[in-house]
């Protein structure tokens, strides 16, 4: 969990890889329902643009039927899910009908000025995915994925309307989460302000037993 920008989307697949558990993003399923233009997408589209939530019916609905999948079963890392304390608790309700609980929420902690600065600069490669920051972590040419060639895009929800938004919409929505987590003594917290590189050293370090 984190505000956006915090690196969620950077530290979630370095850890399912570690953990070899799958990385579930809402976010990803999210942008493949409209990149398919499916009813899904083209009703979660104008929340995300916005900035905004899509409603939590929709979003329960989405994560109990993932979690039924057969890859799911010995466990999974949750990306940008629960972002409301109603989906928190749809997922306690779902995982313990399951007979499972949640190891461990881990709230990824950076600087307000940072974060604007990160979202500012943030580029995918439309083919294979891969992060870069148009600043800090460039591709070697311009505006083309180092390792497919693909071009570069960067979020329709990171232009600076929509990012002011995101952030209201984290500290007034998702920010209890993180209380609701604190109370039931499942959270730690990792400060998100380093390299990414140095976040997941501290990240596997807080997780390990
Ligand atoms: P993300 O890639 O995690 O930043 O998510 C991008 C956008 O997808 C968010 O700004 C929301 O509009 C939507 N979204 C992703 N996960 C959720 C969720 N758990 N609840 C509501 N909306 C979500």
């Amino acid at each position: 969990m984190g505000p956006p920008g915090a690196g969620k989307g950077t530290q979630a697949p370095r850890l399912s890889d570690h953990l070899k558990a799958p990385h579930v993003s809402t976010g990803d399923m999210l942008r493949a329902e409209v990149a398919a233009a499916s009813d899904l997408g083209l009703k979660a589209r104008t929340f995300m643009d916005a900035g905004d939530l899509v409603p939590d019916h929709v979003m329960i609905g989405m994560i109990v039927s993932r979690l039924q999948a057969d890859d799911a079963s010995e466990g999974i890392i949750l990306d940008g899910f629960p972002r409301t304390v109603a989906q928190a608790v749809a997922l306690d309700e779902a995982l313990y009908d399951a007979g499972g609980s949640i190891d461990l929420a881990i709230s990824i902690d950076v600087d307000r000025e940072v974060l604007v600065n990160r979202l500012a600069g943030r580029a995918t490669c439309k083919g294979c995915k891969t992060p870069y920051h148009l600043t800090y972590s460039p591709p070697a040419t311009a505006g083309e994925c180092d390792k497919c060639g693909g071009e570069l895009e960067q979020r329709e929800d990171d232009q600076p309307e929509a990012v002011k938004n995101r952030l209201q919409v984290f500290d007034k929505q998702t920010a209890p989460v993180l209380d609701y987590y604190r109370g039931r003594k499942k959270l730690i917290t990792v400060d998100g302000a380093g390299s990414p590189d140095g976040v997941f050293e501290s990240l596997v370090s807080a997780t390990s037993p």
